[in-house]
């Protein structure tokens, strides 16, 4: 499985685990060291259950796409993903009796990737049984979990539709669930996520939405570029009119003010970009009620747009030059 990816260059691991201290408030050398005692304490690779459910595999391409450095040979190098649906070469009763093995053992990283349908069981079957019966035994047995992307932390795109779709942590019970909402996942979450869980044995700091706070601590809004325009309420129109095209997008739809997470700051596609600097509003994908209500997702006349309006017009959203 492993050689899918070819081994990750020393130079590749020790830039990733740069960005991954500087969250951590440790210094490169301290985070290599720390990950590489956990890595020699363990007696093997920690194994790691990957689940998907109602999903897009985005997020799985999100996380095995990423350029550079290879993230996903930082996490196939050190860790031992023994079931993966997309990624994994078997098929089959062998897969199968590698998922049984692996749930026996216990102690597992476990990611889930897609929403649980609670309407009805048959909405998805993985093998023949519910989705939702594998989340559980394997939310039990597991040592930390993980929700990859929206869909697994608070339902995504399908809770929109009949299936009455939620996120992971409403299936498994007694211990933390790990949301890393964004449609797809960042690829930068998970494996800093993953990395913070090898080196501490715990969970990062999580706000009350289950997100770790190093991640979705700042408001989209409060660190965008085009903040001065809608401070001044000179809102984009014309998407051909050159004149417009740094201007706000709030009339676009975005959803900005109501949206935690890093992507200003971190961006997407190996730091190159993200929805705002290419012209797109924000949709809110961080949020527990995207997609349905942050619909319609391109006109400011939702309700959710129009409380933000009303917000700032009552003041509660200060120009950001009075904020410091
Ligand atoms: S509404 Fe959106 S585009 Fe406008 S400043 Fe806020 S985050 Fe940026
Ligand atoms: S900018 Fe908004 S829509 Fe785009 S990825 Fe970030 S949270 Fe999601």
């Amino acid at each position: 499985m492993n050689k899918l990816f070819g081994e990750i260059s020393r130079r590749d691991f020790m830039k990733y685990c740069a960005s991954t201290a500087a969250v951590l408030g440790l210094s490169q050398v301290e985070f290599v060291s720390k990950v590489s005692e956990a890595l020699a304490a363990a007696s093997a690779k920690p194994p790691v259950i990957w689940l998907e459910g109602q999903d897009c595999a985005g997020c799985t391409i999100s996380f095995a796409g990423a350029l550079n450095p290879p993230a996903a040979s930082v996490i196939l190098d050190k860790l031992s993903v023994r079931y993966h649906e997309t990624l994994m070469a078997g098929a089959g009763y062998l897969s199968e009796a590698v998922y049984d093995d692996t749930l026996k053992e216990g102690g597992f990283v476990l990611v889930v990737e897609g929403s649980i349908p609670t309407a009805d069981d048959r909405f998805c079957m993985v093998g023949g049984r519910p989705f939702k019966e594998m989340v559980e035994e394997c939310g039990a047995k597991a040592a930390a979990v993980i929700a990859a992307g929206a869909c697994s932390s608070f339902g995504g795109i399908p809770a929109a539709g009949p299936t009455k779709a939620v996120g992971a942590n409403k299936i498994i019970k007694g211990k933390p669930v790990i949301n890393l909402p964004t449609c797809p996942v960042h690829v930068d979450h998970l494996v800093g996520t993953i990395l913070y869980f090898l080196t501490t044995g715990k969970a990062p700091a999580l706000d009350n939405l289950g997100r770790p706070k190093m991640y979705f601590g700042q408001l989209i809004h409060d660190n965008c570029r085009r903040r001065y325009y809608f401070d001044n309420e000179m809102f984009l129109q014309d998407w051909n009119d050159p004149k417009q095209k740094d201007w706000c997008l709030y009339e676009k739809g975005c959803k900005g003010p109501d949206t935690y997470a890093d992507c200003p700051i971190r961006r997407w596609n190996d730091g190159l970009n993200f929805c705002i600097d290419a012209g797109a509003p924000c949709q809110g994908c961080a949020e527990p009620d995207f997609y349905a209500g942050m619909s319609p997702l391109y006109t400011a006349e939702s309700e959710r747009s129009q409380k933000i309006m009303a917000r700032k017009a009552a003041g509660l959203i200060p120009p950001q030059e009075e904020k410091v």
